[in-house]
């Protein structure tokens, strides 16, 4: 970030690390680029190894350091493994960006399986839960910041019909964030929840949607459902949020949700 009044450029996470999961597509690659190039050292968590490889060699590619781990969130003692990598590498943790996630199955409810129901409430919403704790640990030392990656689907927006698992995964990030925001105060860990309205990345590509016309009620915008940009974001467009609450500008913001959508979820409701 430049400071105009000076002309100096300050590197705000400098001597910090940030741990992203879902590093390396989306919101999250985005994120760790932008954490990187204001000097936070990226450890870069998912399941999809080359795109780990890719995202950590775009990062050196502009001189940021980062390393890729492959981890599965909703997995246990793969994410203590990989907080030990984090801690015996880098020997702290400053930002943990809770981010990945799965949009899961959308389906009618008398549609939907169990098992589908649960690995959506499994990643999304327990697989943030074991990534937080893990990183405790390490956070603890210092203080930090953990952003968590929720949407307008169960925060704002119960209209996307079908949605529900995932919906339901969101609104429980945003309680279990409130929870322990006020258990982690006194540690001087921050603890807050971006809600992204839609946004251009892969994960509609990752997504099944069955029979969902059958109990979504039809609703029109003339004018467009995306009042601000006239279209979706791009994961750029995230990515200042995620910087902004990692930073010490920050400081005193914990416990709170921010929508990011473009005004979005005020017309869909
Ligand atoms: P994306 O699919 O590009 O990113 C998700 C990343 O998470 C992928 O890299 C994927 O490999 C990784 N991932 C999935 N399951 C994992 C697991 N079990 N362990 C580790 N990594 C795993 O999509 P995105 O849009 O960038 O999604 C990022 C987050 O943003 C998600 O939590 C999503 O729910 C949320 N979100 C997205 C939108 C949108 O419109 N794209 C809107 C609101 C919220």
């Amino acid at each position: 970030m430049t400071d105009t009044t000076t002309n100096t450029t300050t590197n705000v996470m400098a001597g910090t690390v940030a741990l992203v999961t879902g590093a390396g597509s989306g919101i999250g690659r985005a994120a760790a680029l932008s954490l990187a190039r204001e000097g936070a050292t990226v450890a870069a968590l998912g399941t999809t190894g080359p795109d780990l490889d890719e995202a950590v060699a775009a990062i050196r590619a502009e001189g940021g350091e980062a390393i890729p781990i492959v981890a599965d969130i909703s997995d246990a003692a793969a994410m203590d493994a990989a907080m030990e990598t984090i801690g015996t590498t880098w020997g702290r943790l400053d930002t943990v960006f809770a981010n990945a996630g799965i949009n899961g199955v959308w389906a009618p409810l008398d549609d939907l399986t169990v098992a589908e129901w649960e690995r959506t409430l499994r990643v999304n919403l327990t697989g943030t839960f074991i990534t937080v704790q893990s990183a405790l640990p390490l956070l603890r030392a210092r203080g930090g910041s953990i952003i968590i990656t929720a949407s307008v689907n169960g925060t704002r927006n119960f209209s996307n019909t079908g949605a529900t698992a995932y919906s339901v995964s969101k609104a429980g990030q945003l309680a279990f964030a409130k929870m322990i925001a006020l258990e982690l105060a006194p540690q001087k860990i921050r603890v807050n929840v971006i809600c992204p309205g839609a946004v251009n990345t892969a994960i509609n590509e990752k997504t099944t949607i069955r029979n969902v016309d059958r109990v979504r009620i039809p609703v029109d915008y003339p004018l467009g459902a995306h009042p601000l940009l006239g279209a979706p974001a791009d994961a750029e467009d995230i990515a200042p949020l995620v910087l902004f609450l990692a930073s010490d500008a920050a400081r005193h913001i914990s416990g709170t949700e921010i929508w990011i959508d473009g005004a979005e979820s005020l017309l869909r409701g």
